[in-house]
């Protein structure tokens, strides 16, 4: 079984105060949270943002 991460949006820097969790395999996750990023707070996709989205992921318990 994969193992399950959270992304939590309240440690991302945004002015939105966006409170957003996602959780699921780091595949899932990412694809979500890079979406998430683009579309919802105008940040611009690239392999930077991505990047930085993974290095905030979580274990989750
Ligand atoms: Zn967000």
């Amino acid at each position: 079984m994969a193992k399950r991460v959270v992304a939590d949006c309240r440690r991302f820097p945004s002015k939105k105060k966006c409170t957003l969790t996602i959780a699921g395999t780091e595949k899932e996750v990412l694809k979500v949270a890079v979406w998430h990023a683009v579309h919802d707070h105008g940040h611009k996709s690239s392999p930077a943002l991505r990047k930085q989205i993974k290095s905030m992921l979580k274990k989750a318990r």
